[in-house]
């Protein structure tokens, strides 16, 4: 990009909240991998003289997750109607929230690869329910109501991301927040979290906003970066040309394309003709609600970092990748209480096990082993009854299947031999067999100790323990 234009980047984030019934009745939330259509019921079907009665656990959860954003919580907000019509729509209007939200004016301190701290505002954060899904066939389209009224928190950023980087490391931030407070699975391989990214390019130092693109309903990280890279090199090049966007565009993005198509020109606000939605009326939240909420706030991942920071002698990419990973420092966190070593735990979680999670392509959601599993499994690399070798195996198998390490150890073989004399005795064959090795060992030789130490590894199945192997061959060696 040259030095005079800069992007100006800005996410709206669709999350949905994991309640234990839908937003304003009482089908049950979880409707994945349920058969299209069965877990609807008249009022989310917004049949008529049916009436919607709010969800609190859906409130509750907005507002702790506002909270965590360090947005304002608003004493009083109300429900809109934003009408439009699309089948996936039941009542031909959604839910939403207009002029008075729940929440706003929040801030979001990201981490940037330089080392630096930047500061997101958060525009505002809202309740509104979820639409159906449809399904395209060549000449017709089938409709699954199960997911519509899903409660969702429509999460507003300020345009204050100057990089596509900036916007995905953001949306890892958040999508760990959700997941640390609890309000959403934020699963995005599930569609529980979906971003929609407005850009446009301008002169440094202009406060001019120009004519934006809103790319709609990207599902990964990898799609929000690409497609915002995409849609920025496209309009830096058009602006470099002396054009830019000659209105607000709505633009999709085709993954195997690799590149944005238009939509349509944007819908301004009043074309949604918002209004109070009559049958439900306001919200009022008390100081003592707020709280009260405010209490019950876990440790954000802004705050593990400064603790592992002050506590634990960890790189600074190490300590960011767990902070920022709910999974991950849950793991790390209930190690370190149970008296594993930090560095042990923090290197096994960072290059071991997430290694396996890319490779097999697997969610953090959807680790089959508990945190007291994964103790067990570095108790044993601590005392020596496995490998780090061996352990990777073992870990895999956890990951992939579930089950205890130490079933999983004996049931594969992999138990680390750790026993003096009888290493001592394999010790003692290697260097009766490779006396060529000691010559060249004792003139000097130092590579020569691997073949003696290779030929016990060998003959062990790598199960011995190398540092006793290399050092009882060093002390056998000495004694001549
Ligand atoms: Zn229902
Ligand atoms: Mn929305």
């Amino acid at each position: 990009m040259p030095m005079s234009t800069e992007v100006i980047i800005g996410l709206e984030i669709h999350a949905q909240v994991n309640t234990k019934t839908k937003f304003f009745c009482d089908c049950d939330n979880d409707s994945f991998g349920k058969e299209p259509n069965c877990n609807t019921c008249p009022i989310c079907m917004g049949f008529p003289g049916t009436l919607p009665v709010p969800n609190a656990e859906a409130i509750d959860k907005s507002v702790l997750t506002a909270l965590a954003l360090q947005c304002t919580i608003n004493p009083s907000c109300k429900f809109d109607r934003k009408n439009y019509f699309y089948p996936d729509l039941p009542f031909g209007f959604q839910i939403s929230q207009f002029d008075e939200p729940l929440s706003e004016h929040g801030t979001v301190e990201i981490p940037l690869p330089d080392g630096t701290m930047k500061k997101i505002g958060i525009t505002r954060l809202h309740m509104e329910n979820d639409a159906g899904k449809l399904m395209h066939a060549d000449s017709y389209s089938l409709c699954d109501y199960n997911r519509a009224g899903t409660p969702l928190m429509e999460i507003v950023t300020e345009p204050d991301f100057r990089s596509p980087e900036e916007a995905e490391i953001f949306a890892r931030n958040l999508q760990a927040i959700l997941q640390t407070v609890e309000s959403s699975d934020a699963d995005m391989e599930k569609g529980m979290m979906r971003f929609d990214a407005s850009i446009s390019v301008r002169e440094i130092g202009s406060n001019k906003l120009n004519p934006r693109a809103e790319i709609k309903n990207l599902n990964s990280f990898k799609a929000l970066k690409e497609a915002l890279t995409y849609e920025m090199e496209r309009q830096i090049a058009l602006f470099e040309e002396g054009t830019v966007l000659e209105n607000d565009i709505t633009v999709g993005w085709r993954e195997n394309l690799g590149k944005t198509v238009l939509l349509r020109n944007k819908e301004s606000a009043s074309d949604y003709r918002y209004f109070p939605e009559p049958d439900i009326p306001p919200l009022t939240f008390t100081e003592g609600y707020i709280q009260e909420m405010r209490e019950q706030m876990p440790e954000l991942p802004l705050e593990k970092v400064e603790r592992y920071g002050s506590k634990f002698n960890l790189s600074n990419d190490i300590t960011l990748m767990i902070a920022y990973d709910h999974k991950l420092s849950g793991l790390f966190d209930y190690a370190v209480r149970n008296g594993i070593s930090p560095e042990l735990a923090a290197n096994t979680i960072t290059s071991v096990l997430t290694g396996i999670l890319k490779d097999r392509k697997i969610s953090h959601q959807d680790i089959a082993f508990s945190q007291g599993e994964f103790v067990e499994l570095l108790q044993m690399i601590e005392n020596n009854s496995v490998s780090k070798t061996a352990a990777k195996d073992v870990l895999m198998d956890m990951v992939i299947k579930g089950g205890k390490p130490g079933d999983i150890v004996k049931s594969k073989g992999l138990e680390q031999l750790s026993d003096t004399s009888e290493i001592e005795s394999f010790c003692k064959e290697a260097i009766e067999n490779n006396p060529q090795a000691v010559v060249s060992y004792n003139n000097g030789k130092d590579r020569a100790l691997g073949a003696l130490v290779g030929y016990v590894m060998g003959k062990t199945k790598g199960k011995a323990n190398p540092k006793m192997v290399n050092d009882i061959i060093l002390k056998l060696i000495k004694n001549g």
